[in-house]
C-alpha cells in the first residue's frame, strides 16, 4: 500500500496518541484526525485507581501530554464525539453528532467498557472506574467515609480495594477466586497479595460469586452473594471485568470475536489497523489469537501499527507484561505466568515480600513475576525470550 494522506485514529487515549506520536516520529508528514467519545484531552488509566482515586494527583497531572506536545503533533483533535459507525470500503467513520470522517487509513483503539451487573444501572451509590470522570465521581462518594464493596477480585478491583483502604474507608472486596489475581497468578503472589490486604484491613469476601445488588429508594444497599449472604454497603465498585469497545463496529462487515480481529500485522481489513485493548491479532511466535488489558501493550502496539501503515510489513510479537500498585507492593509481570505452571523463587525471598518469581511449564520460562524487584525481574525477563513458547518475541 502507497503511504496514506490522511489517517484517523478512533480513540483518543493510550493507544490512540501513541499510534500518531510514532507517526510522526518516523517522519510521516500527511494529515492525521484523531476522534475522540470523551471531551478530555488524552489521559492516563492507571493513575485512575491510584493517585487520582486517593487525590495525591490533580486530575490534570493524568494528562498524557502537555496542551504544546499535543499541537506539535499537528493532528486534529476531534473530541466528545463517539464513532457510531464504519464504512470498511471508504474508510468513513460516522459519529454521534453526525460527523463522517473518511480517511486513507483508520487505527481504531477504542479500548474497553466495563461489564456491569443486572440491575446496577441507574442506582446511586454504584460505581465503575474506567474514566476520569468515573475515578472523580467515585473519589466524591467515597469522601464521605462509607463502607465500600469492590466487585470484583481482578487487578482493577484489588487496586481499588488497596486505594480506598489508604483513604480510611471500610472496605470488603467481593469475587469467586480464593484470592486476588488467583487465577492470573497463582501461588505464592496470589496469597500473599490476600494477605496483604487483609492486613491493611480489606474485609476479603472471597470464593463466592456475585449474583446482585439490593437497593432501597434508589440507592445501593448491599451486595448479594452467590450463597444468599448480602455484604452491606454504602458505595459499590463493580470491577469485575470489560468487554471490547467493539459494538459501533457491529454491521461494518469486520470480524468482531472478544475484540476486533486482526492478522499478524494488527491489520483488521485493507488499511484498517487495532491498537490497544480491543486489538484480537495473531501472535506470531505463541501461534495464537491474543488480546492484551495493559498500558505497556497499547504503546507498543501503536509504534507497530505506525510502522506497518507506513508500509514496514512487521508481525507484533510482544512479551506480555503489566505492572500493579497495592499499598506498598510494585508487582511487574512478565509473559504469560499461570496458576498450573510450577513456581520457583529465584531472588530475594517471599517472607521478606521482594522476590521473583520464575513460572515454568514443561521446564521452559512462560512468566516472570518480580515483587518490590522491578530490575531485576527485568533481567530474569530475558529467560522467556529463549523459551519456545516466547522465542522470537520482542
Ligand atoms: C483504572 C485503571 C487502572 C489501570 N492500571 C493499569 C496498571 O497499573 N498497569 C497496566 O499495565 N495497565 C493498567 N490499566 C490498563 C491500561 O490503562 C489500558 O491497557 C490502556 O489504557 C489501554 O489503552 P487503549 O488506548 O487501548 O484504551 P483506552 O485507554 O481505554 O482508550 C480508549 C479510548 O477510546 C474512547 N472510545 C471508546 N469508544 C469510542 C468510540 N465509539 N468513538 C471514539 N472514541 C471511543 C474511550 O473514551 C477512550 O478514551 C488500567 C486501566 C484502568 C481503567
Amino acid at each position: 500500500m502507497n503511504t496514506p494522506d490522511h489517517v484517523l485514529v478512533v480513540g483518543a487515549s493510550a493507544g490512540g496518541l501513541a499510534t500518531v506520536e510514532a507517526l510522526r516520529r518516523k517522519g510521516y508528514a500527511g494529515q492525521v484526525t484523531v476522534l475522540g467519545a470523551e471531551s478530555h484531552l488524552p489521559y492516563d488509566r492507571p493513575p485512575l485507581s491510584k493517585q487520582i482515586l486517593s487525590g495525591s494527583w490533580e486530575p490534570e497531572r493524568a494528562r498524557l501530554r502537555p496542551p504544546s506536545a499535543l499541537s506539535a503533533l499537528d493532528a486534529e483533535f476531534v473530541l466528545g464525539d463517539p464513532a457510531t459507525g464504519l464504512e470498511v470500503s471508504a474508510r468513513a467513520v460516522r459519529t454521534a453528532s453526525g460527523r463522517v470522517l473518511s480517511a486513507d487509513a483508520v487505527v481504531v483503539a477504542t479500548g474497553l467498557r466495563p461489564r456491569t451487573l443486572p440491575g446496577q444501572t441507574g442506582l446511586a451509590g454504584v460505581h465503575m472506574l474506567r474514566t476520569l470522570d468515573d475515578a472523580l465521581a467515585l473519589r466524591m462518594d467515597l469522601l464521605s467515609g462509607t463502607r465500600l464493596v469492590v466487585v470484583g477480585d481482578g487487578v482493577l478491583g484489588a487496586e481499588i480495594a488497596a486505594t480506598a483502604r489508604g483513604m480510611g474507608v471500610p472496605v470488603a472486596l467481593a469475587g469467586p477466586q480464593p484470592a486476588p489475581l488467583a487465577l492470573q497468578l497463582g501461588q505464592p503472589a496470589a496469597g500473599l497479595l490476600a494477605e496483604l490486604h487483609a492486613e491493611h484491613g480489606v474485609e476479603l469476601r472471597l470464593g463466592a460469586a456475585v449474583s446482585g445488588l439490593t437497593e432501597r429508594h434508589g440507592r445501593v444497599t448491599g451486595v448479594r452473594l452467590e450463597t444468599g449472604e448480602v455484604l452491606p454497603a454504602d458505595v459499590v465498585v463493580v470491577a469485575f471485568g470489560a468487554a471490547p469497545a467493539t459494538e459501533w463496529l457491529a454491521g461494518s462487515g469486520l470480524e468482531l470475536a472478544d475484540g476486533l480481529v486482526c492478522d499478524s500485522r494488527c491489520r483488521a481489513a485493507e488499511a484498517i489497523y487495532a491498537v490497544g485493548d480491543m486489538a484480537r491479532w495473531h501472535h506470531e511466535t505463541l501461534d495464537r489469537s491474543l488480546r492484551l488489558e495493559n498500558r505497556t501493550n497499547a504503546t507498543e502496539q501503536a509504534i507497530t501499527v505506525a510502522g506497518n501503515i507506513l508500509g514496514e510489513d512487521r508481525p507484533y510479537t510482544p512479551i506480555p507484561y503489566f505492572w500493579t500498585d497495592q499499598f506498598d507492593a510494585k508487582i511487574h509481570v512478565h509473559g504469560m505466568p499461570s496458576p498450573d505452571a510450577e513456581v520457583s523463587i529465584v531472588e530475594g525471598a517471599v517472607a521478606e515480600r521482594r522476590f521473583v518469581a520464575v513460572y515454568r511449564r514443561d521446564g521452559q520460562a512462560v512468566g516472570v513475576l518480580g515483587w518490590n524487584m522491578p530490575k531485576q525481574a527485568r533481567q530474569h525477563r530475558a529467560e522467556l525470550a529463549t523459551t519456545p513458547l516466547l522465542a522470537g518475541s520482542a
